[in-house]
């Protein structure tokens, strides 16, 4: 085994791994039951696919190599009809479903004949990345011709080859490299992606890299080239998202955010031990989590809910038992209870 032969461990977003969080928390909250066993149900996208896991992970750093091997997208921009378009900010092709993505090849010296590029997907996140991205069962079924498994496709040529290969089982396509036509500076690919990122018991929500290589004939890389690949409804949209959040970031300037001190959006299991009700100074303070994915969104707004509840009813229980006259929630504007403790 050599040292490109890395095993890693997939570790799922599951049920254990909300247990282990949900155990962390204060203990009158796990009397919660019903919300507890509501959250236990919820099914997380997980790793749990018959998918072998491949032994050899393929390098993902950009390397132009003696020929120079570059990529280059049109300017498509961000209009609501935009079919694909590229982020050179992300490095992030946005797509749609099944539709052309054209990306231009460039090269500064000529590749030895035969030379041929190769088309690769692979999980971008590390405990995704030893398992094969392929198409989801559902759309797999949809064609059934030969290359009906493969996620990326290659259009306008006679001379493509779908392959897979006989250890790893990682998929890929592959088409003779041709220079420039006369007059023209670069050779265009033409790319289809073949499941959208959300796809159940494909990709799942999780983000993948595609990666171009230009090879010798037999097999030798001379140069490649990565970029992420999501492939959804509005391309044009969720590229606008992304890179305003990328720039938000960037600049510090989220007015959404009132603290430097929580970088993470999602808690640990650290920062949710430090979970208190009604007694930490940061009880009012009001915190913003991105969530991907409506369903969990749905689940998380249901158990902030819930510990809104639970508040509520510990610090009136709390002002009971102390001869306080009960009172709901301070409501924007009556200032005039702050400060106490
Ligand atoms: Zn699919």
């Amino acid at each position: 085994m050599d040292a490109d032969e890395q095993v890693f461990e997939s570790l799922p977003l599951s049920q254990d791994s909300f247990q282990v969080l949900w155990d962390s928390l204060e203990p009158e909250l796990n009397g919660f039951d019903h919300l507890f066993s509501f959250a236990s149900d919820v099914s997380l996208p997980t790793d749990n696919l018959l998918t072998p896991a491949a032994s050899t992970v393929p390098t993902t750093s950009d390397y132009p190599g003696e020929n120079g091997f570059q990529l280059r997208f049109q300017k498509s921009g961000t209009a609501k009809s935009v079919t694909s378009t590229f982020s050179t900010v992300i490095n992030k092709l946005y797509c749609q479903l099944a539709k052309t993505c054209p990306v231009e090849v460039l090269v500064e010296k000529e590749p030895p004949q035969g030379a041929i590029l190769r088309a690769t997907a692979v999980y971008k996140k590390t405990e995704h990345v030893a398992e094969v991205v392929r198409r989801c069962p559902h759309h797999q079924q949809e064609d059934g011709k030969a290359e009906s498994v493969h996620l990326i496709r290659v259009e306008g040529s006679q001379r493509v080859q779908y392959m897979e290969d006989p250890n790893t089982k990682r998929q890929s396509v592959t088409l003779p490299y041709e220079p420039p036509q006369l007059g023209s500076a670069h050779t265009t690919l033409l790319l289809n992606f073949m499941c959208n990122s959300s796809c159940m018991g494909g990709m799942n929500r999780r983000p993948i890299l595609a990666i171009l290589t230009l090879e010798t004939p037999e097999g030798q890389v001379l140069g490649r080239r990565c970029f992420e690949v999501r492939v959804c409804a509005c391309p044009g949209r969720d590229r606008k998202i992304e890179e305003e959040n990328v720039s938000k970031a960037q600049s510090g300037a989220n007015p959404t955010k009132k603290r430097k001190s929580t970088p993470t959006p999602v808690p640990s299991v650290a920062q949710a031990k430090k979970i208190k009700f009604a007694s930490s100074a940061d009880e009012d303070e009001v915190f913003v989590l991105q969530v991907r994915g409506r369903e969990r969104y749905e689940t998380l707004k249901k158990i902030n809910a819930g510990l809104e509840l639970l508040e509520k009813s510990q610090v009136r229980s709390k002002r009971e038992v102390a001869g306080e006259p009960s009172r709901g929630k301070r409501r924007c504007g009556d200032k005039s209870d702050e400060g106490t403790d």
